[in-house]
């Protein structure tokens, strides 16, 4: 076994993170992808316009908002949300087919979307990082200076409706000191990843009997 090999599970784990913009998700998901191999972005559809430096298939698959409906009528989407106006979707074959195939993805989606998930996949762990105050939030997104203060004011907004969903999830990690916050989201990546129902080889490979 290679080093980390053993983050490729028999079947791959479905994580859910969930924050108010603004939190650090991105950050924390940056920091504990590159300590982890074997795990991989679901790659959302949006109807929004790509911001500067991202790039349609790599941050979003960018589409107009009639190929959206499409894709949500033919039930093509796992999960999807509108937010600040906007329509954003988890498109499901990728999903289905990288966790058979023993990958593991995270959605980095909102409340809405992860109150789906739970529901046409219940295996999925769910995340939801906390600011240390909704303060801290605002000064998080004016010190990122990637939006505009209208924007701005609404992300806070919208923070507050976000925040007050993180009581269905798994998980909660409050995202004060960074390295702190990053050592607790990657170990529960990696609590679940060797959770014995997906290492069912490793008991076979030893004589044991797989249950469940
Ligand atoms: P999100 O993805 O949740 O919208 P970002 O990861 O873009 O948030 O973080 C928002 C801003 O806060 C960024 O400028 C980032 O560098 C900063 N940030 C993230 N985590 C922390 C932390 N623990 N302490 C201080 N600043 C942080
Ligand atoms: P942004 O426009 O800043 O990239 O994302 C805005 C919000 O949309 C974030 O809270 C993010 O979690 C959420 N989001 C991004 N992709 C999806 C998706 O596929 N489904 C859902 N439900 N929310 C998403």
């Amino acid at each position: 076994m290679g080093p980390l090999q053993w983050t490729v599970p028999d079947r791959g784990a479905l994580f859910v993170v969930s924050g108010a913009s603004g939190t650090g998700k991105s950050t924390l998901l940056k920091h504990v992808f590159a300590k982890l191999p074997g795990l991989e972005f679901s790659v959302s559809a949006t109807t929004r316009a790509p911001r500067p430096g991202e790039q349609d298939g790599r941050e979003y698959h960018f589409v107009k908002r009639e190929a959206f409906l499409k894709l949500r009528a033919e039930g093509s989407l796992l999960e999807n949300a509108e937010v600040y106006g906007n329509f954003y979707g988890t498109p499901r074959a990728p999903v289905v087919e990288a966790l058979e195939a023993g990958r593991s993805i995270v959605l980095d989606i909102d409340t809405q979307g992860a109150a789906q998930v739970k529901v046409s996949m219940p295996e999925a762990v769910r995340i939801f990082i906390l600011p240390p105050s909704l303060d801290v939030i605002r000064e998080r997104l004016v010190a990122r200076a990637a939006d505009a203060p209208e924007v701005i004011a609404r992300r806070v907004a919208d923070a507050k409706v976000q925040l007050a969903g993180c009581g269905s999830y798994d998980y909660l990690v409050v995202n004060d000191d960074l390295p702190t916050s990053i050592l607790a989201l990657q170990s529960i990546f990696m609590a679940e990843l060797l959770r014995r129902e997906r290492r069912q080889s490793w008991v076979r490979s030893f004589g044991g009997e797989a249950v469940g």
